[in-house]
C-alpha cells in the first residue's frame, strides 16, 4: 500500500520540476493538469457537452478544443465558469482517483498527485500530506516569464489572481524552498523522500 503526497504551488514555483526530481528516486506520479487536457480531448463526452453549450466555433478546425476561445469567455463569465467546471471536474475526479488507486496498488511507499489546484479544490481530499513548493514572487514572474515567453506583467496578474503565497504555506504538511539551484533542490527531495519512506523516524 502505498500513500499519496499531494504536490502544489503557484504558476512557475517547480512543481514538474519537482516531480521529476522525485521520478529520480523511483516514485510515480499524475499530474491533474494532464488529466484536466485528457478530458477534454475529440471523442470525449465532455468536449461533446462544451460543443453542445458553447456551439460549433468553440472547436478548431481539427476538432479540438479552441482553449484560447473558451478562455476568454469563461475569464469574463462566472457563470460559464462554474457550468464549465460542473461539467469537467467530475470527470478529472474520477480519473485521479483512478490513477491513484492503481498506484495505491503497488509496493512503491508513496507516490505524488501534482495539482496547482490541489488547495483551491476538493483535490486535497485525494491526499495524505500536501507538499508545498514556494519560491518569492519575483522569482515566479520571471521563471514563468521565460519559460512561456510571456511578459512579466502577464504572469504578475496570473501570480496575483491565485491563492496568496502565505495561505498556501499555513495548509503545507512539508515545504519545499525552490529560490536555490538544481543542487539545493535535488538535497531537498532527497531529505524527503527518506521522510516519506520512513514516516516513523523523524527527519
Ligand atoms: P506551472 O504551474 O506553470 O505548470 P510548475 O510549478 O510546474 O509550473 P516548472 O515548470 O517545474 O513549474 O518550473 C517553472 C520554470 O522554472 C521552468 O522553466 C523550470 O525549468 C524552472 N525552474 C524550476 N526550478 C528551478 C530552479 N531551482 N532553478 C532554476 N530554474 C528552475
Amino acid at each position: 500500500m502505498s500513500f499519496t503526497i499531494g504536490v502544489t504551488g503557484g504558476i512557475g514555483s517547480g512543481k514538474s520540476t519537482v516531480a521529476r526530481a522525485f521520478a529520480a528516486h523511483g516514485i510515480d506520479w499524475i499530474d491533474a493538469d494532464d488529466v484536466a487536457r485528457e478530458v477534454v480531448e475529440p471523442g470525449e463526452p465532455a468536449l461533446e457537452d462544451i460543443a453542445n453549450h458553447f456551439g460549433p466555433g468553440i472547436l478548431t478546425d481539427d476538432g479540438h478544443l479552441d482553449r484560447r476561445a473558451l478562455r476568454s469567455i469563461v475569464f469574463s463569465d462566472e457563470a460559464e465558469r462554474r457550468w464549465l467546471e460542473s461539467v469537467t471536474h467530475p470527470r478529472i475526479r474520477e480519473r485521479l482517483e483512478a490513477h491513484l488507486a492503481r498506484m495505491a496498488a503497488t509496493d512503491a511507499p508513496y507516490h505524488l498527485l501534482v495539482s496547482p489546484l490541489l488547495l483551491e479544490s476538493d483535490q486535497h481530499r485525494l491526499v495524505d500530506r500536501c507538499l508545498v513548493i514556494d519560491i518569492p514572487e519575483t522569482l515566479q514572474v520571471s521563471r514563468t516569464a521565460s519559460r512561456d515567453g510571456v511578459d512579466e506583467e502577464q504572469a504578475r496578474a496570473i501570480v496575483a489572481a491565485q491563492m496568496p503565497r502565505q495561505e498556501r504555506l499555513a495548509k503545507a504538511d512539508d515545504i519545499i524552498d525552490n529560490s536555490g539551484d538544481a543542487d539545493d533542490l535535488a538535497r531537498q527531495v532527497a531529505r524527503l523522500d527518506h521522510l516519506y519512506r520512513h514516516p516513523h523516524q523523524t527527519a
